[in-house]
């Protein structure tokens, strides 16, 4: 028995626990060793995130049971063909040329990919995502784009201490979300709002997510490495 492991599987099983109906709960598995990763599954968890496309192929091969994995990292065009095949949905879509890209490679693999559009809520310089004010545009574009779905939105906000700092953020995202519903979206349809992390899950929960991506909660602390 490993005490570490034990935790996680704890963890994760609470969590879940603590869950309003409707909501799925992500583990956050960057930097996690599959062992760890495994130990969440055994607690319950059935969607698990990753930020890099790489160590999520590696993560792939490793772990013996399956899941639906969700790219929550940034993406850039060159990792496209791999990102589709390894991910079930890419949260962070921020640009129509990435879309476009995608597209190319879904078309070629004959696969339809459910994808989020990445808000930059904070309206940060040098964040990722797309400004609030040019969600509805985007979203427009990826409607008319055959093998992407669009599934709904995703942001982080500003990390802050303060957990209530991150509310403005999130009614900002939510706003959009409920706008985008009445709109038509070709295949796609407004399904899945992706905000809160451990520190702001519960504001989050408040303001409307209904996926929410937990790391440190789960796992304890980030390491630079992972253990095996
Ligand atoms: C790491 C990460 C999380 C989880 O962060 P924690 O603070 O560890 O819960 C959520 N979303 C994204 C995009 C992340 O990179």
């Amino acid at each position: 028995m490993n005490a570490h492991l034990d935790a996680i599987r704890n963890k994760a099983a609470a969590l879940l626990a603590e869950m309003p109906p409707g909501v799925t709960l992500e583990a956050a598995a960057k930097k996690r060793s599959p062992a760890e990763v495994t130990a969440a599954f055994e607690g319950g968890i059935r969607v698990f995130g990753h930020n890099y496309v790489q160590e999520a192929q590696r993560m792939l091969t490793a772990i013996k049971f399956s899941a639906e994995w969700h790219l929550i990292g940034h993406l850039q065009s060159n990792k496209a063909g791999a990102a589709v095949q390894s991910f079930d949905m890419l949260e962070t879509v921020d640009s129509l040329k990435l879309a476009q890209r995608l597209n190319q490679v879904c078309i070629a693999i004959r696969k339809v990919m459910p994808v989020l559009i990445e808000v930059n809520s904070g309206r940060e310089e040098n964040k990722n995502g797309v400004m609030p004010e040019d969600v509805v545009t985007l979203a427009l574009q990826i409607a008319g784009l055959p093998n992407l779905r669009l599934e709904g939105l995703m942001t982080m906000g500003p990390l802050s201490a303060e957990e209530r700092d991150s509310r403005p953020f999130f009614n900002t995202t939510r706003k959009i979300f409920e706008a985008l519903s009445g709109a038509d979206l070709g295949s796609g349809a407004m399904r899945v709002l992706s905000m809160g992390m451990s520190g702001s899950y519960r504001v989050a929960l408040d303001e409307g997510a209904n996926l929410v991506r937990l790391g440190t909660a789960i796992f304890g602390a980030r390491r630079e490495k992972p253990l095996d």
